[in-house]
């Protein structure tokens, strides 16, 4: 089993607020795990990004990792929180800094199961070309749609920030540009993919990324041809149904890269 013991750079340590739940689902707890473990494995992830699912019987609770990399996540490394970022079941480890991403898009989008935010490398280079966006250019990615918004810090907190979402009024104006999108874009930093299952927060995540690398390719070679809405749409409802193929194969290569890491 992956594991790890170190403390995270630039962690938060925070006290508890409350109680923690009973009784989530052993099912949902164990595919969070495996989506740290997917999402490192599908380069979606470093060191850094984390991926959280909402509580299954308490809807205004969620899961995510303590301050650490993805892919040595175990179970034992969950905590969860309230909508207002506050860890119940820290227990004095570090948390994620940017957690108010999380907290911010389960408390604005009630539909919202699972959230990826990632720095993945070829999303980055179009948050900061002025008029370059990221637009669906495969059938894979039609959950881009007419094109992913991007998100600028400078309008909420100014021109001198870290650029991370390191509070909740940051994250709420995160949140709001996911009213008309699943995906957002972070201007300097990386993107924000939402799901109604981890599975297709995953899935996003991963194709999210390839699609920005087919865009920026593409691009080289003259005018591209992006999907219609009407393609989106489609394509949303045909291929996003066919996540479980790749979650299965996905999660077979993480677990085997897991096994050959030593403890
Ligand atoms: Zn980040």
């Amino acid at each position: 089993m992956c594991s790890d013991d170190s403390e995270g750079v630039g962690a938060a340590s925070e006290l508890d607020i409350g109680e923690p739940s009973a009784n989530a689902s052993p099912a949902l707890l164990d595919e969070l795990v495996a989506a740290n473990h997917i999402l490192f494995d599908q380069g979606v992830v470093d060191a850094f990004g984390h991926v959280s699912v909402r509580h299954d019987k308490r809807p205004d609770r969620f899961f995510l990792a303590r301050n650490m990399a993805p892919g040595r996540v175990t179970l034992d490394d969950l905590v969860e929180f309230t909508l207002d970022g506050e860890p119940v079941s820290a227990n004095g480890r570090k948390v994620y800094l940017e957690r108010f991403i999380h907290s911010e898009i389960f408390k604005a989008r009630p539909d919202v199961q699972a959230v990826v935010h990632s720095h993945s490398h070829s999303i980055v280079p179009l948050s900061v070309v002025s008029g370059a966006r990221l637009r669906p250019v495969f059938h894979m990615a039609g959950f881009i749609g007419s094109g992913a918004p991007v998100f600028e810090i400078r309008e909420v907190a100014g021109d001198a920030t870290d650029l991370l979402i390191s509070n909740s009024e940051i994250g709420a104006a995160l949140a709001q540009h996911f009213t008309q999108s699943d995906i957002v874009l972070m201007r300097g930093h990386g993107s924000t993919v939402v799901g109604d299952s981890i599975k297709r927060a995953v899935y996003r995540a991963v194709y999210a990324e390839l699609n920005a690398r087919y865009q920026l390719q593409a691009l080289q070679l003259g005018d591209v041809t992006f999907l219609t809405e009407g393609e989106c749409r489609a394509c949303v409802d045909r291929v996003e149904g066919q996540m479980q193929r790749p979650w299965e194969l996905w999660l077979d290569k993480a677990r085997i890269r897991c096994e050959a890491v030593p403890n």
